[in-house]
């Protein structure tokens, strides 16, 4: 049961599922990826409260969460400012270029 099992047991048995899905899991230092703009990597404090990302400097208006999920997928691509590490984006930039081709709906 996932609240018995450690965080780092959980994260190993992600990467495992990513692997075996022909995937990678791909670690992003989360600090602020709620909180800068996608568009434009300007901070925009908000409290949990609102959900709608506006952006005052480049006016891109979208949900909360997709604006953190474009965030965490260019620090996971290595684009973003929230990467980890250069071998984790080296890594992800490989995997996603061998990766099969998949439609991605948005
Ligand atoms: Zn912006």
């Amino acid at each position: 049961m996932l609240a018995d099992a450690s965080w780092s047991k959980f994260l190993d048995f992600i990467a495992y599922k990513a692997e075996r899905a022909g995937a990678a899991m791909i670690r992003v230092n989360p600090r602020n990826t709620s909180q800068n703009c996608s568009g434009c990597s300007e901070l925009v404090p908000k409290s949990l409260a609102v959900r709608t990302h506006s952006c005052p400097s480049c006016g891109l208006v979208i949900d909360r969460d997709f604006n953190a999920s474009i965030n965490i997928l260019k620090a996971g691509i290595g684009l973003g400012e929230h990467n980890v590490g250069r071998s984790w984006a080296k890594r992800a930039r490989r995997n996603i270029s061998e990766a099969p081709v998949r439609e991605l709906k948005i």
